[in-house]
């Protein structure tokens, strides 16, 4: 005869041992996967003889996958020592910088410049295109650095160019194009690589307004595919264009606002009269 269950009372239940919430469920917040970018009390001091330059000082910073970040301050305000640090190109003097969770300090060259070359994409305000080389064989290059085959190479350059206007120019040499389809190629060769992180230091300010305005819808088309996107600039209209404006200056961070929610499809158009809205704080997941 089976035991009657109501009869043994709660006092025969074994003591819970495991948590209510089971900790394999992924979405439970431990297992959160981390901010792209977190930057924790970041120094950068260049030292030029007796002179100690404090490009950036006690940066803390996160920053969420699918955010569209500017950042603005004054020439000298460490903006381009922040991005170098974001993009591996420079490292802190005191401080941590975690790209995806890992810790880029205990990172070799090596290392270093695979995660450049699978998770980053660079923009420069100069382009940096190589002269008497093609667009194509331009967008090419980081897929030959990554050892992609030629064929492929050709293909995924080849669409790259598509998607930012450029599929008509791809023979042409960077003397051959305006600065604003040149800075097309640069986003091109940014994105042919697929990184889930664009890194763009003042791409628009060698631009006129067409050729910005250009520019910019391309990197809200990238941002609304999935990537997050943190550029650099000095024009108040090119940060309009973002999602969250972050203010430097004398190396440190004076402000922070969003303007829109970091995984919405588009940033909202933004009312420049209307006051901010109230949150400075980093997105809640
Ligand atoms: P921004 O991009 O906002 O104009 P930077 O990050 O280029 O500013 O520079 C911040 C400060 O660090 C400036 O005072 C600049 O002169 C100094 N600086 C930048 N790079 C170097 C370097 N390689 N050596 C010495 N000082 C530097
Ligand atoms: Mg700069």
């Amino acid at each position: 005869m089976l035991p009657d269950p109501g009869a043994r009372g709660a006092r025969a239940r074994p003591p819970r041992r495991r948590p209510l919430i089971s900790r394999t469920d992924r979405s439970a917040p431990a297992f959160r996967r981390p901010p792209l970018i977190a930057v924790h009390g970041v120094a950068k001091t260049y030292e030029l003889g007796p002179i100690h330059v404090h490009a950036l000082r006690d940066v803390s910073l996160l920053i969420e996958r699918g955010d569209f970040v500017a950042i603005m301050g004054s020439s000298g305000s460490g903006k381009s020592t922040l991005m170098n640090i974001l993009g591996c190109l420079d490292v802190p003097s005191t401080g941590r910088y975690l790209i995806d969770g890992t810790d880029v300090g205990v990172m070799d060259e090596d290392d270093l410049s695979d995660l450049r070359n699978r998770k980053i994409g660079f923009i420069f305000q100069s382009f940096n295109l190589v002269a008497r080389m093609s667009a194509l064989a331009n967008v090419e290059l980081p897929l030959a650095y990554a050892g992609v085959g030629r064929a492929d190479r050709r293909r995924r350059a080849t669409e790259a160019l598509g998607a930012v206007g450029m599929a008509n120019r791809i023979g042409h040499q960077p003397s051959e194009l305006s600065g604003g389809q040149q800075q097309r190629v640069a986003v091109a060769r940014a994105i042919v690589t697929n990184p889930s992180l664009i890194l763009a230091d003042e791409p628009t300010g060698n631009l006129d307004s067409h050729s910005t305005r250009e520019v910019l819808l391309i990197f809200s088309r990238l941002n609304e595919e999935g990537r997050t996107v943190v550029l650099i600039t000095h024009e108040a209209d090119v940060a309009a264009q973002a999602k969250r404006v972050i203010r430097l200056s004398d190396g440190a961070i004076v402000d922070d606002r969003r303007y829109g929610p970091v995984r919405a499809a588009r940033a909202a158009p933004r009312d420049r009269d209307a006051p901010p809205p109230a949150s400075t704080e980093e997105a809640r997941p």
